[in-house]
């Protein structure tokens, strides 16, 4: 049984995207508790771009690991394509890419993209893991451990091991968050032309609000805890996109909108990127 396969079933019959309805989520820390998360609803289209933009602590990973299925819900629920997280778990229709690439240090390039098709029990295809590294830039690399590469090909290799299941969803929390600058910026317009190329369903965290506005196609503000959805906005900047879009006054419009609702519209705007 390929990936692709196990959900085409749910896709055709069920909802498609990310749907994320009531969600809270408490968690108990002995006698006291602390809300991460009120109330909060999003849905995003499949196939397209959602980032969580919001101070740190308001709940953005909360969301990110329910829907990954690593918490549950205190209330409220979450799919992906009609599936709840358990089975996206159990179909293998999961991508996902943390701050830190959490590669596996004696594998290669190439091994630990194949992992996947392991846990899975799938035989890998290898066409797919040659196409993907060509993809994220890795040819030539493919036998490299993760000691001998750069932090930035480190994460161009936990996003193609998220990508090679195919994913119903791809899950990216700050992927590039711990990269210089100069870096980040590079690796941005990489995950453009990645998502470009193979557009899954991706919902990406993080506080930078020019690559939120850059990549998404709605940006999601969330408050400090409790986190709450402030306000989804709406980026209908063209595509394909381009840097030179970012000097535009319509980017500069959507950029100071978010930078508003996340400080208070006092001019504040300290701590963006
Ligand atoms: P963000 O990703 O937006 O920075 P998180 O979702 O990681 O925020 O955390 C939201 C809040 O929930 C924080 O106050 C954090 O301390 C708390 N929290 C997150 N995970 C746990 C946990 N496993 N146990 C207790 N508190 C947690
Ligand atoms: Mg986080």
């Amino acid at each position: 049984m390929s990936f692709e396969n196990a959900t085409a079933q749910s896709e055709s019959t069920l909802g498609s995207g990310i749907t994320i309805s009531g969600l809270s989520k408490v968690f108990k820390l002995g006698n006291s508790s602390i809300t991460a998360l009120e109330d909060t609803t999003l849905h995003s289209d499949k196939g397209s771009f959602l980032s969580l933009l919001g101070p740190s602590g308001c709940g953005k990973s909360t969301i990110l690991r329910i829907l990954a299925g690593l918490e549950s819900p205190t209330a409220g629920s979450v799919t992906v394509d009609g599936m709840d997280p358990s089975q996206l778990r159990r179909d293998h229709r999961l991508g996902i890419a943390f701050q830190d690439s959490a590669l596996m240090p004696w594998r290669s390039v190439v091994a630990n993209i194949r992992l996947p098709f392991e846990l899975a029990r799938v035989s890998p295809d290898e066409s797919l893991i040659s196409d993907l590294i060509k993809l994220v830039g890795l040819q030539g690399f493919e036998n490299a451990k993760p000691a001998q590469l750069s932090g930035g090909m480190k994460q161009r290799v936990s996003i193609a091991r998220a990508l090679v299941v195919q994913p119903s969803v791809l899950l990216l929390d700050e992927p590039f968050g711990a990269l210089d600058d100069m870096t980040r910026q590079r690796l941005n317009l990489e995950l453009l032309r990645i998502w470009t190329e193979k557009p899954a369903t991706t919902l990406m965290v993080t506080h930078g609000i020019s690559e939120a506005i850059f990549l998404s196609d709605q940006v999601a503000v969330m408050s400090p805890r409790p986190g709450r959805i402030k306000e989804i906005i709406q980026v209908d900047l063209p595509r394909p996109r381009t840097p030179e879009m970012m000097r535009t006054p319509e980017f500069h419009a959507l950029h100071d909108h978010a930078s508003d609702l996340l400080f208070g519209g006092n001019g504040a705007a300290v701590g963006d990127e």
